[in-house]
């Protein structure tokens, strides 16, 4: 008689006694890892009723902290971004200056005067904080801060022209990425879309003649992270600022990014200043916290004080509100700014005005400490065997490359700065890995680690890895060629 395949497998018991799970039973409790034994099991079982071997007492504890670390660590993880695209949206937009993180950790860790007059001990308002910075930033007379851009235009537009039309042009009734579709938000707030001219071509003349006694507001949409070549035309903002006016409408312009620094200064295309809008006159300019100003998530409004105040009093200012964290944190970018000192503090700026020789140095530096055989105990030393084969091979596999670094975040599309990128093309790949496969698992490290792949070549960009993240990262590119 033969024993059954199932009877191999550990019991529940004897799974949870085994001395590698005490750390998380201790840490997380005795039924969530025993919840989590129990589907370790159940997949054993089913395994084996489908022809598979019983798992070994050793696989099961791997699975059970695998499934433990999968579901209970923080899915939020520390990246390391070696893209080369600065404001990198899908690892979160804008890293921080240190003065700006100071300030909201200290928001977030005790009590402030948030919405509190320390004058005259009564309730205050959380705008006060950062209007003043704003307004002298951007020479507007009024400012308020929410959630987010998205939120900002959808305040705006609910507060001035909800059950009225709303003028754009054709060639700006766009979707700016991330489900921000212009069309949407409109009718979001209730306003009636009227869009005119063409795809390529918009006359000021077309919205003069749109505009009806239905009419609240024209729109203009700064084309972020698109754009539009060749036979086209859209209506210049000063021109209108005057239509509208002189037919007692809103002129409210959406800038997406925000910028307060003159782009063309550093090689790139023009990206319009928050200052020129204000000083064109519209009633509104809206703009991000965490696109090109540098700053944490975070809607700006700048303007004229009516609009302004009608927007602050309107009951969906409440539902998209600006945390307290993300309000220190701007207030502290924001100082950057007015210190004249944005390029030397602001991570975003830093990354934009870095110099070629110092990212030339950078990229040398990794490539040098690499073809470096590692240092005993340094860690990562390749499996016995494999490391002096890899050693040549990175003699030859690793350079110093010319290349290009992006903005992103829909700012400047197809502007790039040159950069100089550190190269690991397949030669340096031992133990036939791809290039892709190095890719994850540099993603799989911690801190992880981004980069490129072009034409089969690995590509690591200094310009957006923090300065004090090279040893991490040169550790993390040892680690993961030696195929740990
Ligand atoms: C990015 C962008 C938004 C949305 O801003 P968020 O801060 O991401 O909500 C809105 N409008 C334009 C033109 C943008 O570029």
């Amino acid at each position: 008689m033969t024993t059954s395949p199932y009877r191999a497998l550990p019991s529940m018991d004897r799974l949870l006694a085994d001395p590698r799970l005490a750390e998380i039973i201790a840490a997380y409790g005795h039924e969530r890892v025993a919840d989590q034994a129990r589907g370790a099991l159940e997949e054993a079982r089913q395994a084996i009723g489908n022809g598979g071997a019983p798992r070994s007492a050793d696989e099961l504890v791997a699975v059970v902290l695998a499934r433990a670390r999968a579901q209970w660590q923080p899915g939020l993880r520390r990246v390391i971004n070696a893209t080369g695209v600065v404001i990198h949206t899908n690892l979160g937009r804008a890293p921080l200056s240190r003065e700006a993180v100071a300030a909201m950790a200290l928001a977030a860790q005790g009590y402030s005067n948030l919405e509190f007059d320390l004058e005259s001990g009564e309730r205050g308002s959380r705008h006060v904080h950062i209007e003043a910075l704003l307004t002298q930033l951007t020479g507007a007379e009024a400012a308020l801060v929410v959630n987010n851009n998205a939120s900002a235009v959808l305040l705006g537009l609910t507060a001035l022209a909800q059950g009225k039309e709303v003028i754009v042009s054709r060639g700006q009734a766009v979707e700016i990425g991330g489900g921000f579709r212009i069309p949407d938000v409109l009718r979001q707030s209730g306003a009636r879309l009227v869009e005119v001219g063409t795809t390529n071509r918009t006359y000021v003349g077309d919205y003069d003649a749109a505009i009806s006694h239905e009419t609240a507001a024209l729109l203009r949409v700064h084309s972020s992270n698109f754009r539009v070549i060749g036979f086209t035309h859209s209506a210049a903002l000063p021109e209108l600022v005057e239509l509208a006016h002189r037919r007692g409408l809103l002129a409210l312009d959406d800038l997406g990014s925000g910028c307060l620094l003159d782009t063309t200064a550093y090689g790139l295309a023009k990206e319009p200043l928050v200052q020129e809008s204000v000083e064109q006159g519209a009633d509104l300019v809206f703009f991000s916290g965490d696109k090109l100003l540098g700053g944490p998530q975070a809607g700006i409004i700048v303007g004229r004080k009516a609009p302004v105040e009608w927007l602050k009093r309107h009951p969906l200012a409440r539902a998209v509100r600006i945390d307290k964290a993300s309000l220190a944190g701007l207030a502290a970018t924001l100082t950057h700014y007015l210190k004249n000192k944005a390029t030397e503090r602001v991570p975003v700026w830093q990354m934009i005005a870095a110099p070629l020789e110092r990212l030339e140095q950078r990229a040398s530096a990794w490539a040098a400490a690499l073809r470096q055989a590692p240092s005993a105990g340094s860690g990562h030393r390749p499996l016995a065997g494999s490391g002096q084969a890899q050693d040549a091979a990175l003699g030859e596999g690793v350079a110093v490359v010319d290349g290009r670094s992006m903005i992103g975040g829909g700012s400047l599309p197809e502007e790039s700065l040159p950069t100089r990128l550190l190269a690991i093309s397949s030669v340096a790949l031992t133990g036939g890995a791809t290039p892709e496969a190095v890719a994850a698992r540099l993603r799989a490290l911690q801190p992880a680690v981004v980069a490129r792949i072009e034409r089969d070549v690995l590509l690591f960009d200094p310009r957006t890895v923090l300065p004090d993240e090279d040893e991490e990262l040169v550790a993390a590119l040892r680690a993961a060629l030696a195929g740990l």
